[in-house]
């Protein structure tokens, strides 16, 4: 990132890193639209957004797509020949169809995958470049890629008390951290917690069984439903809004605004670039946070950065 920049002030929070609901309703509209087709080839318009060095990424011309699927947050291309391309949106990386001889959006577009009747454009806006592509070849080298969350959807009820009491954490790093469970990030973690009437700063261990299993059914109802919804919205269209906080959250991106359940203003804890909110009255017994105890569980097991979060 080049130096006049970072003087800028920090932007204002508008869009937010794709998560399972939003990566999986990509992942289905992709497939539709590519499997079987032959990709053509992989144009680069940014050289810095391929972070792989082999196989090279002329290997992938004129190969089909076999299919696309979901791996955490990252959407992977499956194409003859065992090779893999993934892509990783970050928080503001975006897909975008461009029907054929169209131009791609300048300073944005990162690479264009060339079909037959158009062109899949991968673009970023801002200024910081974060989104990436890998090339990979054979199962493997895609395995070593996945972090290794527990798909929570696909979990039973014991599995995922194993991963959440594996280790103390607070339920927020626990739940956004993608070793432990798959596409989970700032946005459905809050949604969650408040669906689950827990706090965001509880720890792991001190949750009882009955806690832990609101909060499996909190998780899997929270991601289902908002995919069924986010697939809705989409139709047989790309999903283009795919970075707005959305009307119908209930707490997530809602600060000072009523609590759906209870009315009680919407809290909110500022970390460096993230925002997470809570209802204190549904999820922390009234209690709000004082600056130094947070500054302390903030240190301790909160999730630091964005980068952190995979
Ligand atoms: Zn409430």
């Amino acid at each position: 990132m080049s130096r006049r920049y970072q003087a800028r002030p920090v932007e204002p929070i508008k869009c937010r890193m794709p998560e399972l609901p939003d990566v999986t309703v990509y992942v289905e509209r992709l497939e539709d639209r590519l499997a079987g087709r032959a990709l053509q080839r992989l144009r680069l318009l940014n050289p810095f957004v391929l972070r792989s060095v082999a196989p090279p990424l002329d290997a992938v011309a004129g190969r089909k797509v076999k299919g696309v699927r979901r791996m955490g947050k990252r959407i992977v291309f499956e194409l003859e020949g065992a090779l893999f391309l993934v892509l990783h949106l970050m928080i503001a990386g975006r897909l975008r169809w461009l029907a054929k001889n169209k131009k791609p959006p300048g300073r944005i577009s990162l690479a264009a995958l060339e079909f037959e009747d158009g062109t899949l454009i991968f673009t970023e806006a801002g200024t910081k470049r974060r989104a990436s592509i890998h090339l990979v070849e054979g199962e493997a080298a895609l395995a070593a890629m996945d972090p290794g969350g527990l798909e929570v959807l696909e979990a039973g009820p014991e599995e995922f008390a194993a991963r959440l009491k594996a280790d103390r954490h607070t339920l927020k790093r626990a739940l956004t951290d993608p070793r432990l469970f798959s596409g989970i990030g700032n946005a459905y973690s809050d949604e969650i917690l408040h669906r689950a009437k827990l706090s965001p700063f509880a720890q792991t261990s001190s949750l009882s069984d009955e806690d832990v299993k609101r909060l499996y059914d909190a998780t899997r109802a929270t991601l289902a439903e908002w995919t069924e919804r986010l697939r809705r919205e989409a139709g047989a269209d790309f999903p283009e809004k795919v970075t707005a906080f959305r009307e119908g959250m209930a707490v997530h991106g809602r600060f000072r605004k009523p609590c759906p359940v209870c009315g009680s203003p919407v809290q909110r804890i500022v970390y460096a670039e993230n925002e997470t909110n809570y209802c204190a009255r549904c999820q922390t017994g009234g209690k709000i946070l004082a600056d130094r105890a947070l500054s302390r569980l903030l240190k301790a097991s909160w999730p630091r950065s964005i980068d952190e979060l995979d």
